[in-house]
């Protein structure tokens, strides 16, 4: 199994090295250059599968000889054991037709953690063999940045230094970033934005002398190892809701799109996927790519679904490809007028081919609020703002011939402040975190500046 980038550029890459790179040399992301599609044995089979064993059956196609089997039965084995739940990803009914899937047991609460402790152990698997020892510097805003630090800590072969505005993450992400004592994590509060903290890292990956000197990595949500990791829950609530073989829909609450375009994959490789709708909160930039053709960035409006609030949606760029017959040249062309001008029309064909996928709705503040409280009432589940705007969007889509799965990403504790308000009831965290509030927290603090940020990483990689 082989990788190529969407802009065409760059050289085929195995699973190992697309896992290790990140962003392809072109600018462009890596998509596999076939789609694997399961046998109907398999498929026959899931439904008596366990979570681990249906990974191990979803992702092996596509790691070529980068793990045997063995090797990757160890890793989804280490990487899913520390859940809250035996299931996983347990599917509880909402109303007629209509599903959650739970995706908030692992370590920090959001679905990230499925991905990242994957990537996690497959990253120390493979530095190990190679004998190399990496440092993964990220930027986060509150989600991803406690999900790299929960799935690298205690690893002795990748060191994780964490960029957060100081200031600006909720009290649970932040206690997430800092709690852990293992000497490989640190977390950085950056007298900054995120915005600061995003650009200190590209500035980073730009100068080469720095690069070089802490072998320096990134596992963003481009990262395909990430996007595999979650096309294997598309399948497991197939089987969950008793055939793999019967249709099924999804309503996927989309930020940077990484998530719903597993889903897409998970179709590719056979699951009988009617429908796959966006769910975006007022920050609804694929909503007008697919409803009205034109893909424009604008500003960024805050929401209470903040994990979803973006201004370009980099994996879209993945589907861009396939939309536009793998034509890299065209995908780098509509990327150089995003770049120029903000913005791009989609081509006719391309448009006609998503929307026979994909359907896509946004959902205020307001609705958002609405919809936990209706959801509290009507179901008796208390769900977080991300999951509620899912929700929505799912029952606008309902077509009671097809059940609809609605993703549930985040933990309701995990914002407790929107949930409060929406609801009168302060969701509790689960046991086996209930001290986090009393846990000593370690962070380093540094000023708004590349210099400063580059020093502090090079003292805590020595450590
Ligand atoms: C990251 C995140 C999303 C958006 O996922 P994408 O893969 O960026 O589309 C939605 N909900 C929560 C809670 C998240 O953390």
């Amino acid at each position: 199994m082989r990788y190529v980038s969407t802009r065409g550029q760059s050289p085929a890459l195995s699973f190992e090295d697309t896992m290790l790179t990140g962003l392809a040399p072109d600018g462009g992301l890596y998509v596999p250059e076939t789609v694997p599609v399961l046998s109907p044995e398999t498929i026959a089979r899931m439904h008596a599968m366990d979570y681990e064993t249906l990974a191990v059956e979803v992702m092996r196609p596509f790691v070529g000889d980068t793990f045997d089997e063995d090797e990757l039965s160890d890793i989804v084995a280490r990487a899913y054991g520390e859940f809250g739940h035996a299931a996983r990803a347990p599917l509880k009914q909402l109303d007629r037709g209509l599903w959650l899937m739970e995706l908030f047991h692992g370590p920090t609460l959001a679905f990230k953690d499925f991905a990242m402790q994957v990537i996690g152990q497959m990253f120390q698997s493979v530095l190990t063999r190679r004998g190399e020892r990496i440092t993964i510097v990220g930027a986060t805003s509150g989600d991803t940045g406690s999900a790299a630090i929960e799935a690298f800590r205690g690893l002795d072969n990748v060191g994780v230094c964490i960029l957060y505005p100081h200031g600006r993450v909720s009290e649970v992400q932040r206690r997430q970033m800092t709690t852990p004592d293992e000497a490989n994590v640190h977390a950085l509060a950056v007298e900054g934005t995120f915005d600061d903290c995003q650009r200190h890292l590209k500035d980073m990956f730009a100068d080469h002398g720095f690069r070089d000197e802490v072998r320096l990595a990134a596992v963003n949500s481009i990262n395909w190892a990430r996007v595999l990791a979650q096309v294997v829950y598309y399948w497991w609530a197939g089987a969950a809701l008793g055939d793999a073989t019967r249709k099924l829909s999804f309503s996927v609450p989309t930020g940077n799109f990484g998530d719903i375009y597993a889903g897409f994959i998970a179709k590719r490789m056979g699951l009988p996927v009617e429908r796959l709708v966006i769910a975006t909160n007022r920050n609804d930039i694929l909503c007008s790519a697919v409803n009205e053709g034109r893909y424009e960035t604008g500003e960024v409006h805050p929401t209470i679904s903040p994990s979803m609030d973006i201004q370009v949606s980099s994996n879209f760029e993945r589907l861009l490809f396939d939309a536009l017959g793998r034509d890299g040249a065209a995908v780098a062309r509509l990327m150089s007028g995003l770049k120029q001008s903000g913005g791009f029309s989609l081509p006719e064909g391309a448009l006609a081919e998503i929307r026979a996928h994909f359907d896509a709705d946004s959902v205020g503040e307001e609705e958002t609020a609405e919809e936990i409280a209706n959801t509290l009432a009507e179901s008796g589940e208390l769900v977080c703002p991300h999951t509620a705007v899912g929700i929505d969007v799912a029952r606008t889509h309902l077509d009671l011939s097809v059940p609809m799965v609605a993703l549930a990403t985040a933990h309701p504790a995990k914002f407790p402040d929107a949930v409060e308000a929406a609801t009168g009831i302060r969701p509790p965290l689960p046991n086996r975190m209930a001290d986090l509030y009393d846990r000593p927290e370690r962070m380093a603090r540094v000023g708004n500046d590349l210099s400063a940020i580059q020093s502090a990483i090079r003292e805590l990689r020595a450590k």
